[in-house]
């Protein structure tokens, strides 16, 4: 029996991996995928080759100590979690089954992509999945936010304090909320609701989003376009047991523990707040908090 099986291979888990390894617990890490979701170096027309420091160079260390220790690694999807009295039993596609002492969630989030063209190729041109990661590029710029939750008003809130100019799309409408309020007081947000963007434009560089409304279709030129997009938890493998929130993310305390003993969780897959940065100490702290529960047993 495993002290610790963690599911998934992101930021969150591989740092929880190498963190349960410094201290020799006899842990498994179980993946579908090797690495986080996409990371990139945002490169602008006035600044091209600028990267910011991600959680790119940081995660490759941890994942370097992991590289060499096959027996800790299955790539494999994970298919069922069953709780046991003190244990957890965890069966994956191939047909293995591990058992664990401790459990820890780290399978991450489903992101909604934009589907237009100009999407995929501007990636990392002007156009982030990031406002935490490069909200700090476009300083005196015109910007658009595409999307209506949290997410997206917390990006549009973020943006108006660096850029010049910022657009929010709202696919629906936008809800009433205090945070809503102040984007509309606002004077350098411009919100527009039931509007779609149809296409991501620029030759090099993001030039300018075409959005359109009923049969109406204009260009709304910017040089910055964040997709902030509702995501879906991959929390389903224990939903029915651990509390999570109404969209489904596990809800964790300040130790990374969830609701039911024994079982932790970290990253996107959370309710915390989503940035590979911040999900490699959530990872790490979820193991030390797996380690300090097994030493008080
Ligand atoms: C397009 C895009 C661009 C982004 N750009 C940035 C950026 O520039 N900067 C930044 O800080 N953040 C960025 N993010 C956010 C960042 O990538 C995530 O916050 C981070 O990857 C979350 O880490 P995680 O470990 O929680 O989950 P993930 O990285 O999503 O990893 C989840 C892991 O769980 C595994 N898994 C899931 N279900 C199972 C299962 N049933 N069995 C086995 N394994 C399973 C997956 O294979 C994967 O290994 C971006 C996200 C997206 C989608």
């Amino acid at each position: 029996m495993y002290d610790l099986i963690i599911i998934g291979g992101g930021p969150a888990g591989i740092t929880a991996a190498a963190t349960a390894i410094n201290q020799r617990l006899d842990a498994l890490i179980i993946a579908e995928r090797w690495g986080g979701q996409t990371t990139y170096a945002m490169q602008l027309e006035d600044m091209e080759g600028r990267e910011i420091i991600t959680g790119e160079t940081l995660l490759d260390a941890f994942r370097r100590q992991l590289d060499y220790l096959d027996f800790v690694r299955d790539f494999d999807t994970v298919v069922k979690v069953m709780p046991e009295e003190g244990h957890f039993i965890v069966d994956t596609r191939r047909g293995d089954r591990y058992e664990g002492r401790t459990l820890i969630m780290a399978t991450g989030a489903k992101p909604q992509r934009l589907d237009v063209p100009g999407e995929a190729r501007l990636t990392g041109y002007g156009l982030s999945y990031s406002a935490a990661t490069h909200a700090s590029l476009f300083l005196g710029k015109d910007v658009a936010v595409v999307g209506q939750g949290r997410r997206a008003q917390w990006a549009a809130a973020d943006l108006a304090r660096k850029a010049h100019k910022v657009y929010l799309l709202v696919p629906e409408s936008l809800p009433d909320t205090p945070l809503t309020h102040r984007l509309r007081r606002t004077e350098n947000v411009e919100i527009t609701e039931q509007v779609r963007v149809v296409e991501v434009q620029g030759e090099r560089f993001v030039e300018g989003v075409v959005v359109a409304q009923g049969s109406a279709e204009w260009k709304i030129p910017v040089k910055g376009l964040f997709v902030k997009l509702p995501r879906t938890p991959n929390s389903a493998l224990v939903r029915e047991w651990v509390d999570c929130d109404e969209r489904g993310h596990i809800i964790v305390d300040v130790h990374s523990a969830t609701s039911w003993p024994g079982v932790f969780a970290a990253g996107d897959v959370t309710h915390v707040s989503e940035q590979a940065l911040v999900h490699i100490g959530e990872g790490a702290k979820a193991a030390l908090s797996a380690y300090h529960y097994l030493l008080m047993r």
